[in-house]
């Protein structure tokens, strides 16, 4: 049986008990309205350590567009349907009142290094520092040996290794691949928004991304990116950015040389969704 846990002192007392046995915890947080993404998350935490505890919260200070974070979808039954084959020890499902007791902007200033600026962070003010502070504080609670995030949200995993870095928390980070559809659109919460018809053609943004990187070594990245901007400005598709950049600072490349870790990013628009997806073009 699952143990849904909505308080953080509960967490507490069941970390504790987990510590005293010399149990290692590995920690998914999500915002619910799970899919097989997620899963893949929380069945390589199962594998590796004793304990898993997923968290299912949507985080309101990361929404920058409050339509979007009133129309996220709420699922915790489904959810708990999704988890409990899987024999998922807990679930915390806290209040954002649990998360900030102190009011919403307490721990809301982290240094992100700068790394919040680029990309998806140029177009969601302030969304970055939203994640960082949820995640410093969920670290803070359940105190992970390690912590399960996904390739997709790209610029999110870097910069949370980045915070955990820098503020040296004791946790391990695993970076887990990204689950797509058969059609190879990335797997997300916000798919389910999308009309059939859209949800079918959307493979178009990771065909475009395989593009750009069969041709990497034989065109320039802006061509490349002209490339990609073209095929997927392409009703009911209108790209934010494509951006070919460093996998370590997310300084946007000129040239391939420059790095040997690249990474082509995306953001597009897509039925009032806004879908991110990445490929890595270099690495090593
Ligand atoms: P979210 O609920 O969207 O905040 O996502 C929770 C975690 O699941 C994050 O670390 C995401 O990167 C990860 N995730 C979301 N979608 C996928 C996917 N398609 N494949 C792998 N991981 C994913």
């Amino acid at each position: 049986m699952i143990a849904v846990v909505e308080k953080t002192s509960d967490i507490a007392a069941i970390i504790h008990r987990n510590r005293k046995k010399g149990n290692t915890i590995g920690f998914v947080p999500t915002m619910g309205a799970l899919h097989t993404g997620h899963l893949s998350l929380v069945k390589k935490s199962i594998k590796e350590n004793d304990l898993t505890i997923v968290s299912i919260f949507v985080n309101p200070t990361q929404f920058n567009n409050k339509i979007d974070l009133a129309k996220y979808p709420r699922t915790l039954e489904a959810d708990l349907s999704l988890l409990m084959p899987l024999k998922v020890d807990i679930v915390f499902n806290p209040s954002v009142q649990e998360i900030y007791p102190l009011g919403d902007t307490e721990g809301s200033d982290i240094d992100l290094g700068g790394l919040d600026t680029y990309m998806e962070g140029a177009f969601r003010p302030g969304h970055f520092k939203g994640v960082a502070q949820v995640v410093r504080r969920l670290l803070e609670i359940v105190g992970p040996d390690r912590l399960y995030m996904g390739q997709k949200d790209f610029q999110q995993f870097t910069i949370i290794q980045f915070m955990i870095r820098n503020l040296k928390i004791n946790t391990t980070l695993v970076v887990c691949p990204i689950i797509r559809e058969t059609n190879g659109l990335a797997m997300s919460s916000r798919n389910v928004r999308l009309s059939e018809e859209t949800r079918a053609k959307a493979g178009i943004i990771y065909k475009t991304l395989k593009a750009i990187r069969k041709n990497i070594l034989v065109k320039s990245i802006k061509d490349l990116e002209a490339y990609g901007l073209k095929k997927l400005t392409n009703a009911p598709f209108e790209p934010e950015y494509i951006t070919i950049v460093d996998g370590n600072r997310l300084t946007p490349l000129k040239d391939i040389n420059e790095s040997n870790y690249a990474i082509a990013c995306v953001a597009v628009w897509a039925d009032g969704v806004r879908l991110i997806d990445n490929i890595v073009l270099k690495k090593g």
